[in-house]
C-alpha cells in the first residue's frame, strides 16, 4: 500500500485525548495554555475547546496598572499573540482566528467568536476586565452596544457638566471619571 501522509496525521490526532478532566473524547482542537506559556497548548474536544475559549482571559492575573502598561506598550490591544484577528463584514466586530484549529464546524466563522473576551456571540458582546470596568463606571452592562455607550456618555456628560452644576466639585469629579472611562473605551476600540 502506498504511503498516505493523511493517514499518519489522523492517527496522531486520534491518539490524543481531550485535556478536560474526565473527558475521553478526542482532543482534536488546540488552545493556548496561558500568556506566560507561549507555544504551549491544550488539546480539547470541540465542546471543551469552546468552553475553554469562552473563559480564556488574556489579562487574567494582571493588575490594572499592568493592563494599562500593556495597552500603552503595544498596538495589539485585544489581540491574542497566538492568533490573528479578522473583522466581521457583517457586524464590524473583531474576531479571533485561532491558529492550528480547523474550521469544519464554523466555530471561527465571522462573528462566531468575538475577540472581546474571546467569546462574544454575534448578538451579544461579552467583555471582561478593564473594558467591563469602564462600562460599569458609565452604569452600563457589559453587553452594551457602541451606540448605547455613546448615548449614555452624552447623557452623563451633560448631567455632570460644571455649567449645569454651579461649579459643584463632586459633579466635576464625576465628569472627570466619566471622561476617563469613555476615552478608555475609545482607545480600546469598544465604541
Ligand atoms: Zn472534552
Amino acid at each position: 500500500m502506498a504511503f498516505d501522509p493523511r493517514e499518519t496525521i489522523r492517527e496522531t490526532v486520534s491518539q490524543r485525548a481531550c485535556d478536560h478532566k474526565g473527558c475521553s473524547a478526542e482532543g482534536a482542537h488546540r488552545a493556548p495554555k496561558s500568556r506566560s506559556e507561549p507555544g504551549q497548548f491544550h488539546w480539547f474536544c470541540l465542546e471543551h475547546v469552546r468552553e475553554y475559549n469562552k473563559s480564556w482571559n488574556y489579562f487574567e492575573g494582571m493588575s490594572d496598572a499592568e493592563v494599562e502598561d500593556y495597552r500603552h506598550n503595544t498596538n495589539t490591544w485585544h489581540r491574542p499573540t497566538w492568533g490573528v484577528t479578522g473583522k466581521s463584514q457583517r457586524t464590524g466586530h473583531k474576531y479571533a482566528i485561532f491558529e492550528g484549529i480547523d474550521d469544519q464546524y464554523g466555530l471561527f466563522r465571522d462573528g462566531a467568536l468575538g475577540i472581546d473576551g474571546l467569546a462574544a456571540r454575534p448578538a451579544k458582546r461579552r467583555v471582561t476586565g478593564p473594558v467591563e470596568k469602564a462600562l460599569r463606571r458609565l452604569g452600563l452592562p457589559s453587553e452594551a452596544t457602541p451606540q448605547e455607550v455613546k448615548f449614555r456618555y452624552k447623557e452623563l456628560a451633560k448631567r455632570f457638566h460644571p455649567d449645569l452644576n454651579g461649579g459643584n466639585k463632586e459633579a466635576e469629579e464625576r465628569l472627570k471619571r466619566i471622561n476617563e472611562a469613555y476615552s478608555y473605551l475609545l482607545s480600546a476600540k469598544h465604541v
